[in-house]
């Protein structure tokens, strides 16, 4: 099954903030939101922090550790042997490869993932996304788009 990633993160090099899955059949999706202390980044402070909770009730729930979103993350994706991950952008393939690691020579325990990189030139998830730079909303709007090209 495909499905569609997007992240916030603190800024260039910074710390993961929150992380969505959205699967290509419109089925249940994956959205968590990692513990942090304030953000670093201005304009993550004024763009992203504000609607971090803005996923509809059932997604919502409490801050996660690193550790706790990891755990989560691959119990969630436990029911496909071979998950196919797509995303509009390299850091949020490399925010979740990192996530997956949990200390040095550790990792939570993942089915084997695809990890794709697909390029859209001229398209902005975060322009098209109902919530801006949510990440739940931009994963949706990248599925949306990414979808109906392949119709
Ligand atoms: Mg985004």
């Amino acid at each position: 099954m495909r499905y569609f990633l997007d992240t916030e993160y603190d800024g260039f090099g910074g710390p993961l903030l929150s992380l969505a899955l959205v699967p290509e059949d419109g089925g249940e999706e994956f959205y968590a939101v990692i513990a942090h202390d304030r953000v670093a980044d201005p304009w993550v402070e004024r763009h992203v922090v504000p609607f971090l909770d803005m996923v509809p009730e059932a997604l919502g729930g409490p801050r996660l550790s690193r550790r706790d979103a990891a755990g989560a993350l691959v119990h969630w994706l436990a029911h496909d042997s071979a998950p196919d991950i797509i995303a509009d952008w390299p850091e949020d393939l490399a925010q979740l490869a990192m996530l997956l690691v949990t200390g040095p020579g550790q990792m939570v325990h993942s089915p084997p993932l695809t990890l794709r990189f697909v390029p859209l030139h001229g398209f902005s998830t975060a322009a098209n996304s109902a919530v801006p730079h949510n990440a739940l909303h931009d994963a949706r709007a990248l599925r949306d788009h990414i979808m109906k090209q392949l119709e």
